[in-house]
């Protein structure tokens, strides 16, 4: 079988009807076509790794064309890529490691800048990537001191030590975190406003599956003013728009990842149990044509959920008043439609 990205070609479980291929037990151990993760069988395995559980998983490559097994019958196990830990332990792992991290001045000022003020940063849980010690460390700290698994925790992942085993860590890329929150509050997921722009100026803190680690998705943020005294419910793009406009609007307000990725945010307005919503994306959508039709998609979708759609405009003077958080801190009269 033809295996266009091997990488993250999934794991099945052996079993009676899938024997491990190398060890020939039908449990414990997990294969795809091209590589079995042996439980049992240590020779001739190019890699071992060292599971959370302290377990020892000896990865063989195999034979093209040795293994065949009944694809239906799959089930999927977190060997390559560890599989994302419930929302519940996520928001107890993130909340824990920000508590062991800052927010450095320049990162306060750029909120500030953004229109955010000291209360609202402290409440939206703002840190900076920490820089004074390695992530490693941080890392050791939320396993030992805390009791934390990091093992399906989007950001974290295994690296090898240059003596043996792994250990976890996460990309130190300088920056700060800005919390993905749900419905009820709770941290899913971690956006990063990074400080090196070339090569985006937002990235989220997950992925390196093939190292243990697991993506987060595109998860929508919901942004929770203080007191919502707007009932509608606004979706714009990115969490940290959300934060201001819902700063500004005094309304709930959804932080899509990206402007094409608006599904989960139908799960959130269906959660919310929102009768009206106000999409407030960029105002550059008319030359891009991607957004545009995003846009189209997202608004056809609430209606047919039977929801009021409604649009904000505003007419902006320059390309730094495209966003709502923008043309909401400068003070534009931003109309519903
Ligand atoms: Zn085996």
């Amino acid at each position: 079988m033809p295996v266009a990205r091997r990488d993250y070609e999934r794991f099945i479980k052996a079993s009676r009807h899938n024997p491990c291929p190398v060890c020939g037990k039908p449990d414990w151990c997990g294969f795809n076509s091209y590589i079995c993760s042996c439980m049992r069988i240590s020779e001739g395995a190019f890699k071992h790794v060292i599971l959370s559980n302290g377990q020892v998983a000896h990865l063989h490559w195999l034979e093209p064309g040795r293994v065949t097994f009944e694809r239906n019958r799959e089930e999927i196990i977190p060997v390559a890529g560890a599989e994302l830990a419930p929302i519940e332990v996520r928001d107890r792992v993130y909340r824990s490691f920000l508590r062991l991290l800052y927010l450095y001045p320049r990162h306060q000022e750029d909120l500030h800048r953004r229109g955010l003020d000291d209360k609202e940063i402290k409440r939206n849980g703002y840190k900076s990537v920490p820089e004074n010690e390695p992530p490693w460390v941080i890392c050791r700290r939320l396993i030992n001191n805390n009791g934390h698994n990091l093992e399906g925790i989007p950001g974290f992942y295994l690296a090898k030590s240059q003596h043996d085993g792994y250990y976890w860590t996460f990309d130190p890329s300088p920056g700060y975190f800005i919390p993905i929150r749900d419905s009820q509050g709770r941290i899913q997921a971690l956006q990063r406003r990074m400080d090196d722009t070339s090569n985006g100026k937002y990235k989220l803190f997950s992925g390196h599956v093939n190292k243990g680690g697991c993506s987060c998705g595109t998860p929508a943020h919901v942004a929770r003013p203080e007191e919502i005294k707007d009932p509608r419910v606004w979706i714009t793009e990115g969490p940290l728009k959300a934060d201001i406009a819902a700063a500004y609007l005094d309304a709930l307000v959804i932080g899509v990842a990206g402007a094409t990725s608006w599904k989960p945010a139908l799960y959130v307005v269906e959660e919310l149990a929102a009768k009206e919503v106000v999409i407030a994306y960029d105002m550059d959508q008319k030359s891009n044509e991607a957004v545009a039709t995003a846009k189209r998609m997202l608004a056809a979708k609430l209606k047919g959920m039977g929801i009021v759609v409604r649009e904000a405009v505003w007419e902006a003077r320059c390309k730094n008043e495209k966003g709502i958080d923008d043309a909401l801190m400068v003070g534009l009269e931003v109309r519903v439609v």
